[in-house]
């Protein structure tokens, strides 16, 4: 399974149908195409090729689903690079990714203004690659986690090696955090951040290591009914 994968509809180099047909390839049981959405950061998908957007991942969803199960995602820049003012309506995705939430190396904003941005999107919302344990250092965790569960804000791990510190994943930096995230309602997704290394598409071994070692199944197994919620 891997739930970041960008495509040719933002700044990934392969097409929806190439990323698909490498994960069948591999025996993947699901992926999610998560595009980046209307940021100045990087390419993005412009509001009026969202429809189209999920036409397409759809259309994949539906000729290949005896293979893997698709889901459809974007992913939102939590930054003054994005007009959180105007954001569409969400209804036909299956769930959001936010990242640089309270990440001040990336002028992300804060946590607090998620909440408010989160009240009007009624699908999972996750925290992208957020390195927890630099982001949130001065915070207590059990408020914190106490927070995203009451607002319904999910974690991701992200194996990408451009989301490592000291050598280390950022959820591994952040083992104490996790330890006491298992006794929430609080959802666990996992994924790469694919762009262009189609062959690490299933290079998430080491997220599913994490879960059993914190202990964070019902974590896990909590995304994955949310998203599927969703499946039409
Ligand atoms: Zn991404």
């Amino acid at each position: 399974m891997n739930f970041h994968i960008h495509t040719t509809w933002s700044d990934g180099i392969f097409t929806p149908e190439i990323i698909v047909r490498e994960a069948i390839k591999r025996k993947m049981d699901k992926i999610a195409i998560t595009d980046h959405y209307l940021t100045k950061k990087t390419a993005s998908l412009p509001p009026k090729y969202l429809k189209m957007y999920v036409e397409d991942l759809r259309g994949l969803k539906k000729k290949y689903s005896k293979n893997i199960d698709i889901y459809i995602g974007l992913e939102i820049d939590f930054s003054n690079r994005t007009d959180l003012d105007n954001l569409p309506d969400f209804s036909d995705l299956d769930f959001l990714l936010f990242e640089y939430v309270q990440d001040e190396l990336w002028d992300g904003y804060p946590l607090w203004m998620l909440l408010n941005v989160r009240k009007k999107i009624n699908k999972p919302v996750i925290l992208a690659h957020n390195d927890i344990s630099r982001n949130f250092k001065n915070a207590d965790y059990k408020a914190l986690l106490h927070v995203l569960e009451s607002d319904n804000i999910g974690v991701e791990l992200n194996t990408n090696y451009n989301y490592t510190r000291l050598g280390l994943p950022f959820y591994r930096l952040a083992e104490d955090f996790f330890s006491k995230l298992r006794d929430y309602k609080i959802p666990i997704s996992i994924g790469s951040d694919l762009h262009d290394d189609i062959e690490n598409i299933n290079n998430v071994g080491d997220a599913f290591t994490f879960i059993q070692e914190m202990h964070l199944d019902k974590n896990f197994k909590l995304f994955l009914r949310e998203v599927e919620k969703n499946e039409r």
